[in-house]
């Protein structure tokens, strides 16, 4: 038997793509999402997109019917970030910060349990995954035996995903502030997402300086949260 499952983000697209395939009545048997945690209290996800969740979640089951399987790794961020390296390079130093090229957040924290559980159903499995009309390149890397993109094959484009989440609430409030998701702690987010954190979220700011303390390499490379503390200081000024 051949097992239908969706992948959620949470983000418009794929919250657009779990409508249509409940509007058009496609097949689905299973929806799972990523639950990156930072610690056992604080979610990977921006604090907003956190506090949407469980709400899209409530709406998901109550007007679809779905519910959302959390798959989260063994470890959470923060603990791997103080495991001490066995092999490769820094043997002995914990990880630390994820590199930007080979981050290893991306496959601890998002592949390997993708990965696990989905080679733990003894089925086949063909994956729906939210691409947009307007992402021909994704929609190409695609392995189409195993993966359908319905947004794709729907012509749907990404400004057409957000209205149709809009009708049923579904839209994360993290595109008020114009940001694509991803975790708070991301070394790859872009500039204006880090200032963003650092003026709305100080907390989480001063976690990741005294962890920047402990870890052997720089939050980014060649730069550390103190200095782009002080660029965003004296921006203010
Ligand atoms: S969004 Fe950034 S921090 Fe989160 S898993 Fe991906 S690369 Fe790592």
């Amino acid at each position: 038997m051949t097992k239908y499952i969706a992948s959620c983000s949470f983000g418009k697209d794929s919250l657009a793509m779990l409508i249509k395939i409940k509007e058009l009545g496609m097949p689905l048997d299973e929806v799972i999402y990523c639950d990156i945690r930072f610690d056992d209290n604080i979610s990977g996800e921006m604090p907003k997109m956190a506090e949407f969740i469980p709400k899209a979640e409530k709406i998901l089951k109550d007007k679809f019917d779905i519910t959302v399987k959390h798959i989260t790794y063994k470890r959470t961020f923060k603990e791997q970030f103080y495991t001490i390296k066995q092999r490769g390079k820094h043997i002995g130093y914990n990880y630390g910060f994820p590199y930007v090229i080979g981050a290893w957040c991306n496959s601890r924290l998002k592949i390997e349990p993708i990965r696990d559980y989905l080679k733990s159903i003894n089925d086949d499995v063909i994956q729906y995954v939210g691409i947009a009309y307007d992402e021909p390149k994704r929609y190409e890397r695609l392995n189409h035996d195993t993966h359908i993109a319905p947004l794709y094959d729907l012509k749907i484009t990404e400004k057409e995903a957000i209205e149709i989440c809009k009708k049923y609430d579904l839209l994360s409030p993290i595109y008020e502030d114009s940001f694509r998701g991803g975790c708070w702690f991301c070394p790859k987010q872009r500039l204006s997402q880090l200032r963003f954190l650092y003026k709305n979220y100080p907390n989480l700011w001063k976690i990741l300086k005294d962890m920047e303390k402990d870890s052997h390499n720089t939050f980014r490379p060649n730069t550390t949260l103190i200095d782009l503390e002080e660029r965003f200081k004296k921006e203010e000024d």
